[in-house]
C-alpha cells in the first residue's frame, strides 16, 4: 500500500513511503520509486504530448487560413466563412454571421463569460490582406510553406491572420484547462480593413446587432518589431485627404497671363514640402520620436492640364496628411485655409477624407483594462513599447465610440514584413503569441465589472 509519495528526504526527491506491518515501524522501499518516477514522467510526457499536439493543430491552422485567398481586390470572404464556422465547432463555440453588404461578412465567434451582462471584450482581426508582387516573393504568396527554420512564408503571416488564429488557439487552450472567464469574449473577424473599412468595421459599429455585443474593451492589431520589446499601439493619427484647387486664367502658353492655375500650385507645394522638412528634422533630431508622433504631408496625386500650348483652368494638389493626437485639427485646418489664401485667388480646399480626432486610449489608472494588460504582460516579462499607430486601423471605429483599444500584435525579434515581399513570420514566435494570449486575455476578461 503506498502512502506517498512525498517530496522529502536530502535531496528532495519523491520517496515513496510504505506502511509496515507495525504501525510504529516504516520501511522505505527504494523499488518503488521507480514506479512512482516513472507515473510521474509518464504524466509528464502526457502533458508534453497534448501541448505538442495543441501546437501542431494551431500552425495547421494558421496555414490553413493562410491559404485562402482573401486578397484585394474584390475578395470573395466565403472560403473565410466556411474556415471559421469550422474553428468555431472546432472549439464548440457559437458564432454569428452579419453582413454589412451582401458580400461583406463579419464573423463573430463568441465564448461567454459567467457575467454575461458585464461589458464584454473584443478580440478583432481583419480577414483582408493587401495584394502582392508574387514575382518579388521567393515562395508561393498563398502556399503558407514553412521552411527549415520554421518560417511561414505567406500574405496575411503577421498582417493578420496570425492574431486571428492566437486568440482561438488560446482560447482552445483556456476551454481545455477549464477555466472560465468572466466576462464574454466576442472574436471577431471583419472584412475590408485594408481598404479603410468603409464596409468593414466602420459600417459594424453602426449596426444594432453590433451594439448588442456590449463591447468594453478590445484588442486588435499592431505591429512586428524586429528587436525584443513588443509595440503597444493606443492610438492613431488622424487622416486627412485634401485636395488644393487652384483655378487660373486659362489663355495661350506663349503669353505671360497673370493669375494662372500653376503659380498657385507653386505656393502650395512650396507650403507643404517646407511644412514635411520641418517634420522631418523633427523626427530625425529626437530619437525618442517615432513616425506616429509626427505630422506627415504627402503629394499623391496631381491633376490637370489639356493641351502643351494651352493654360488650363485648374490644376489640383492632393495631399495626405496624417495628424498626431498633440496636434489640434482645427489650429491646422486654419493653417491649411492660411496656404490657400496665400497661394492666389479661388485656391480652396476640398476634402475627400476628413476624420475627426479620435481621442488615443488611455495608459493610465483610469483605464483598469490597461492595468489588467499590464500586468498580465509585466508577469510574462514581456517589454511593451507604447506608440501612436502610424497608419490607420479598425481600432479608430472603436475608440470614436469611447471603446478604449489596444493594438497588439505579439511579434517580436522579426522583421518587419507587413505588406511587404516574402511576408512570413517563425512558428515559434507564432506559437509564443499563443502562450502570451493564455495569459492576457484572462486578464482583462477578468477585470471587475462594478
Ligand atoms: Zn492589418
Amino acid at each position: 500500500m503506498v502512502l506517498g509519495p512525498f517530496k522529502g528526504g536530502r535531496d528532495g526527491k519523491t520517496v515513496a513511503i510504505v506502511a509496515a506491518r507495525t504501525p510504529t515501524t516504516f520501511e522505505i522501499r527504494t523499488d518503488l520509486f521507480t514506479v512512482e518516477n516513472r507515473k510521474m514522467s509518464d504524466g509528464v510526457q502526457h502533458h508534453q504530448q497534448r501541448s505538442a499536439d495543441l501546437d501542431a493543430q494551431a500552425v495547421t491552422n494558421f496555414r490553413e487560413y493562410l491559404r485562402i485567398p482573401s486578397v484585394h481586390p474584390d475578395i470573395n470572404y466565403d472560403d473565410c466563412v466556411k474556415f471559421l464556422k469550422g474553428q468555431a465547432s472546432g472549439l464548440g463555440l457559437p458564432y454569428k454571421v452579419h453582413y454589412t453588404t451582401p458580400t461583406k461578412p463579419v464573423f463573430i465567434i463568441t465564448w461567454e463569460g459567467t457575467e454575461p451582462n458585464a461589458p464584454s471584450v473584443m478580440l478583432n482581426s481583419h480577414m483582408d490582406v493587401v495584394p502582392v508582387f508574387e514575382e518579388n516573393w521567393t515562395h508561393k504568396p498563398f502556399g503558407a510553406e514553412m521552411d527549415a527554420d520554421g518560417k511561414i512564408y505567406a500574405r496575411g503571416a503577421q498582417d493578420m491572420k496570425c492574431v486571428g488564429i492566437q486568440y482561438l488557439e488560446a482560447i482552445r487552450r483556456l476551454k481545455a484547462s477549464g477555466l472560465r472567464l468572466k466576462r464574454t469574449l466576442h472574436c471577431s473577424f471583419v472584412p475590408d480593413e485594408e481598404i479603410g473599412g468603409s464596409e468593414g468595421m466602420f459600417e459594424f459599429v453602426k449596426t444594432d446587432f453590433f451594439k448588442s455585443l456590449n463591447v468594453g474593451f478590445a484588442l486588435d492589431e499592431g505591429m512586428a518589431n524586429d528587436k525584443d520589446d513588443f509595440l503597444l499601439y493606443y492610438g492613431e493619427r488622424c487622416i486627412w485627404h485634401i485636395n488644393f484647387r487652384c483655378p487660373g486664367q486659362p489663355g495661350h502658353g506663349s503669353l505671360l497671363l497673370e493669375n494662372t492655375a500653376a503659380e498657385k500650385v507653386r505656393v502650395i507645394l512650396d507650403k507643404i514640402f517646407d511644412f514635411r522638412e520641418k517634420e522631418k528634422q523633427k523626427l530625425e533630431n529626437n530619437p525618442e520620436m517615432t513616425i506616429g508622433d509626427v505630422m506627415t504631408v504627402n503629394v499623391t496625386m496631381l491633376q490637370g492640364g489639356v493641351q502643351s500650348n494651352v493654360l488650363p483652368p485648374e490644376f489640383s494638389v492632393m495631399m495626405d496628411c496624417r495628424i498626431p493626437v498633440t496636434v489640434d485639427n482645427d489650429k491646422w485646418f486654419e493653417t491649411l485655409n492660411q496656404w490657400c489664401k496665400e497661394a492666389g485667388k479661388d485656391v480652396v480646399m476640398e476634402k475627400e477624407q476628413f476624420d475627426p480626432f479620435i481621442p488615443p486610449t488611455k495608459l493610465d489608472e483610469s483605464n483598469k483594462y490597461w492595468l489588467a494588460f499590464k500586468s498580465a504582460t509585466d508577469k510574462l516579462g514581456l517589454k511593451m513599447t507604447p506608440r501612436i499607430f502610424p497608419g490607420g486601423t479598425d481600432s479608430r471605429y472603436l475608440r470614436q465610440l469611447g471603446i478604449p483599444a489596444l493594438g497588439f500584435s505579439p511579434i517580436n525579434n522579426t522583421p518587419v514584413l507587413l505588406h511587404d515581399d516574402d511576408e512570413y513570420l517563425g512558428r515559434d514566435v507564432f506559437l509564443k503569441g499563443i502562450e502570451i494570449y493564455c495569459k492576457l486575455i484572462p486578464a482583462v476578461a477578468n477585470v471587475a465589472s462594478a
